[in-house]
């Protein structure tokens, strides 16, 4: 019999800005007594909801539960900034290309994209919350338009369309003077990422999937039947698991020492009064990525949205307990302040109503863990920083597997590598500290 046990469960620095913006989701019951399924998913991001939306795809009568730790969309399903990309994005590398830039991942992330939307359209979730809109790598220095002229290259090379902007062009469409040339790729949507998870969520729930929240999973073991999972009030017999718990993974054990977990950051501002959306101008809605993957991410969203506002997101740290502390959350909050008004010098005073810490789950060699881990339990895990689209992937992949099926995703992710070793605790922590503000330091125009 294996047992797995959690040597801890998910605690979050700071709200996801991105629920809080939202009309109040109806709380769900902590899972209590005992109860049976079929498949048991472990965990509500991207990566568990897909896999309960693709079991259903494959068995509409199958009886599939799905325990979150926390709400749905309180993790890093409402932390992150709503990017859902297509294309090869390395963060890594010093232009996303990295050295082996991947057409296969590229279909891979638009068949994501695809099964995102229909599930917009399938569960009713509101259209503003997943929008086919493109994104742009914007570059405010000489290095960062190298980047995004080398980026265009391999772009050119794979045949991808794409459109470089030059300073008034930015201006045009972000309001902002910073930026000195950008460039567009039209593949990415940008997602409200909380009301799409919430919307998935509600519309799986209507399709027959039972979901608990505030039930960590603090145990799981393998028996006759299948797999037995423990929550602090109750328990869960499941004939096959599917863990959607990303870096929290190696809390059950499993790729000990081979899995990075960073802990980043994001702001969202108050919502913006009539005369900041005059004073800013630009368009309603759009979505700007550094030309240097360690640099700033910002986007301006709408009322379809959740209102008039701007996200920001930098800084991060190397955190193997998975923790941000009040005090790098504070640290970060002052960097992303510095980079708001370079950028917005027209919105000064605005008000950050929302800061966050979030968890990105890397490995080193850049691969993920979906496959079969023991008879019977799957993974769909480590995102590697892009778990929109590959947390849709991974969750499809597991629950095909889970269900004795194959397709170009479980092709793709079981021929993937293990994830390559770390160096030992502290040295990784230190090595990855000093290179993270080594990297950031390089990028701080960007
Ligand atoms: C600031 C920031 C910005 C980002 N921007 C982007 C972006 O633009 N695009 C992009 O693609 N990615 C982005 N990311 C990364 C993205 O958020 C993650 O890759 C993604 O959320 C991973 O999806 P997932 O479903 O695998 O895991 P998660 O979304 O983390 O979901 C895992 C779930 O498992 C639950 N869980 C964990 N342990 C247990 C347990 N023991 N029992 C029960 N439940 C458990 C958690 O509560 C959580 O809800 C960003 C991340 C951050 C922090």
């Amino acid at each position: 019999m294996a047992v797995h046990q959690a040597v801890r469960t998910p605690v979050f620095t700071g709200p996801a800005g991105w629920a809080a913006i939202l009309p109040p989701a109806a709380t769900r019951a902590p899972l209590a007594g005992r109860a049976g399924c079929d498949v048991a998913i472990v965990g509500g991001g991207f990566a568990g909801l897909s896999a309960a939306r693709r079991l259903l795809q494959i068995d509409p009568a199958m009886r599939v539960v799905l325990l979150d730790a926390k709400r749905i969309s309180e993790g890093g399903a409402g932390r992150n900034s709503g990017f859902m990309i297509d294309l090869p994005h390395d963060l890594t590398s010093a232009d996303y290309a990295g050295s082996h830039p991947s057409q296969d991942l590229t279909r891979l992330n638009r068949a994501a994209i695809d099964f995102a939307a229909e599930a917009v359209r399938d569960y009713a979730i509101p259209s503003g919350y997943l929008q086919r809109s493109g994104k742009i790598n914007g570059a405010a220095s000489d290095a960062g338009m190298a980047a995004n002229a080398s980026y265009a290259r391999h772009l050119s090379d794979l045949g991808e369309p794409h459109e470089l902007l030059d300073a008034r062009t930015m201006h045009k469409v972000t309001g902002s003077r910073y930026y000195r040339g950008g460039l567009f790729t039209p593949g990415t949507a940008m997602l409200q990422p909380a009301g799409y998870v919430q919307g998935l969520a509600a519309g799986l729930e209507r399709a027959g999937v039972t979901i608990h929240e505030n039930s960590p999973v603090l145990e799981f073991a393998s028996n006759a039947q299948g797999w037995a999972l423990r929550t602090p009030e109750g328990g869960l017999q499941a004939q096959r698991v599917i863990l959607g718990n990303n870096g929290h993974l190696e809390s059950f054990g499993f790729k000990a020492g081979r899995l990075m977990h960073i802990m980043l950051n994001a702001c969202m501002t108050e919502e913006l009064p009539p005369e900041a959306v005059a004073a800013l101008g630009g368009r309603e809605c759009w979505g700007v990525t550094p030309a240097d993957p360690m640099g700033t991410t910002v986007r301006r969203i709408g009322p379809a949205q959740g209102g008039h506002r701007i996200v920001i997101r930098q800084g991060g740290a190397y955190r193997p307990d998975m923790q941000a502390s009040a005090g790098d959350l504070a640290r970060a909050t002052r960097h992303m302040r510095q980079k708001f008004d370079a950028r917005f010098p027209m919105l000064a005073g605005l008000r950050f109503e929302h800061r966050w810490s979030g968890h990105l789950c890397l490995s080193k060699n850049g691969v993920s863990v979906m496959r079969e881990l023991e008879p019977g339990l799957y993974a769909a895990c480590v995102q590697n920083g892009l778990g929109t689209a590959r947390g849709t992937l991974t969750g499809i992949g597991a629950a095909e597997l889970a269900c004795g099926q194959q397709s170009a995703i479980t092709r793709f992710f079981t021929a993937e590598a293990e994830p390559a070793r770390l160096p030992p605790h502290p040295f990784d922590t230190i090595g990855a500290n000093a290179y993270l503000r080594w990297k950031e330091w390089q990028s701080r125009l960007e």
